[in-house]
């Protein structure tokens, strides 16, 4: 088969490894890329959201299936721009990527699959959401309706600073389009895990579950990034446990999409809150998350081709999908300045070395080659550096060692990936 992977990140890189050891792969070419997913294919100089030259692309190199690593391109339509080809895509259509372009529509179909979630409402009116506010304790939550590049959503301490949000979501430009719609919803707490699914409009088949750091500081500290690590599984949300959480925010959310009209087929990341009443959704992903792929991808043992493929066809199999049972953990390396504006151009070196530590993959997202072939950083995270073990905690070990083996002045991360998890 001969494939086109979308994206640019470490999720596309490990998307692009499993690919690779699949035997019906004949030819791979990843747009854009990144010098780890020229290892295993051709990257192609297209945008991920340029859907008319991606399907352009798809039709003049005979793509047998497209295969979106990112949000963007779902929610602009690719998957719907492919079908219209009748090119398989192994994503859902615009209508199902809904999912994860509005927090409302979420919460719609969460109530009418009586999915556990946060109590909420919508505005698009200053005035009524503070009377609502006046009504509410605190802190509460307030999100940005579409998607905001991971900011759209602010924890208010109270009253004060709730109302400054509103107005400045709904009055003010600071979320674009994305805030002239906001949803306020209850505070929940407790445990935040990932969870992962393949679902080909009818069947989900569990993929794993994962804990990702969100902030850039250790102990959770500092602004949120797209994610410093993830482990996986987390200790305490087993494999009946997460089957579980599949029962009660996932399965129901297909039958939901499906009466719709609008199946959802695709990879599903339903992130969750283990509360004391049992798991709530916060929210939906309709893709892998970075860094959650790069810890999940390399236990999978069963073709991911022949998966995605089947899955865009609607004929998913659980008895063919494999993991490994063996813990994983990823550190991201980002830039100096990251998740403000990143040192690039660093040279980064040693990268093998790290590698020949036992089960040790390190996947690049934000890397380039420079005018004298070397490595060096061209975004805000860099490098993903992922191991597997038996023992969670040797794996963090071992983890940590590649990171230190890893030469590059201007690499920062976080030294506490996997504590929250191990209960460190
Ligand atoms: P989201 O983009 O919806 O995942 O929200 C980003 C982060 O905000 C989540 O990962 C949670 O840490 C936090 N969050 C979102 N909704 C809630 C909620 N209802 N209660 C507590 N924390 C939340």
């Amino acid at each position: 088969m001969r494939v086109l992977l979308v994206g640019s990140g470490g999720r596309e890189h490990a998307i692009a490894m499993a690919l690779a050891r699949s035997p019906k792969l004949t030819e791979l070419f990843i747009a854009p890329g990144n010098p780890g997913t020229a290892q295993y294919g051709k990257n192609i100089d297209i945008k991920v959201d340029n859907i008319t030259d991606l399907v352009k692309f798809a039709q003049e190199n005979h793509i047998d299936l497209v295969i979106p690593g990112p949000e963007l391109p779902l929610v602009k339509g690719l998957t719907d721009a492919c079908n219209a080809v009748d090119i398989p895509c192994a994503g859902p259509t615009q209508e199902a990527a809904q999912l994860e372009g509005s927090k409302s529509f979420t919460k719609i179909v969460c109530d009418a699959a009586n999915i556990p979630t946060a109590q909420w409402q919508e505005f698009t009116e200053i005035a009524p959401a503070i009377e609502y506010l006046k009504t509410q304790s605190f802190p509460i939550v307030i999100k940005a309706d579409g998607l905001a590049a991971g900011k759209g959503v602010i924890i208010a301490a109270d009253f004060t600073e709730a109302e400054q949000t509103i107005k400045d979501m709904l009055a003010g430009s600071a979320f674009g389009q994305a805030g002239h719609k906001v949803v306020i919803e209850e505070f929940l707490t407790g445990e935040e895990v990932s969870l992962f699914a393949f679902c080909d409009g009818e069947n989900a088949v569990l993929i794993g579950a994962a804990q990702d750091h969100k902030r850039i500081g250790d102990g959770d500290t500092g602004p949120n990034t797209g994610g410093m690590g993830a482990v996986s599984p987390p200790p305490f949300f087993d494999k009946a446990a997460q089957e579980h959480a599949l029962d009660l925010t996932v399965r129901p959310m297909l039958i939901e999409m499906s009466n719709r009209g609008t199946p959802f087929r695709g990879v599903i990341f339903a992130g969750l809150m283990l509360t004391s009443k049992g798991p709530a959704l916060i929210e939906y992903n309709t893709r892998f998350g970075d860094p959650e792929a790069e810890v999940l991808l390399p236990r999978l043992q069963s073709d991911l081709l022949e998966i995605l493929f089947n899955l865009s066809q609607g004929k998913l199999s659980q008895s063919e999908i494999k993991f490994s049972d063996q813990a994983g953990i990823c550190i991201i390396m980002a830039a100096k300045g990251y998740p403000g504006t990143p040192t690039t151009g660093g040279v980064i070196s040693n990268v093998e070395a790290a590698e020949d530590l036992p089960n040790v993959k390190v996947f690049h997202a934000g890397t380039a080659m420079n005018q004298n072939q070397e490595l060096c950083a061209s975004g805000g995270r860099v490098l993903c550096v992922s191991v597997l073990h038996d023992d969670l905690e040797k794996a963090q070990e071992i983890a940590y060692q590649a990171v230190h083996k890893i030469v590059w002045k201007d690499g920062i991360w976080r030294n506490d990936i996997g504590n929250r998890a191990l209960r460190k």
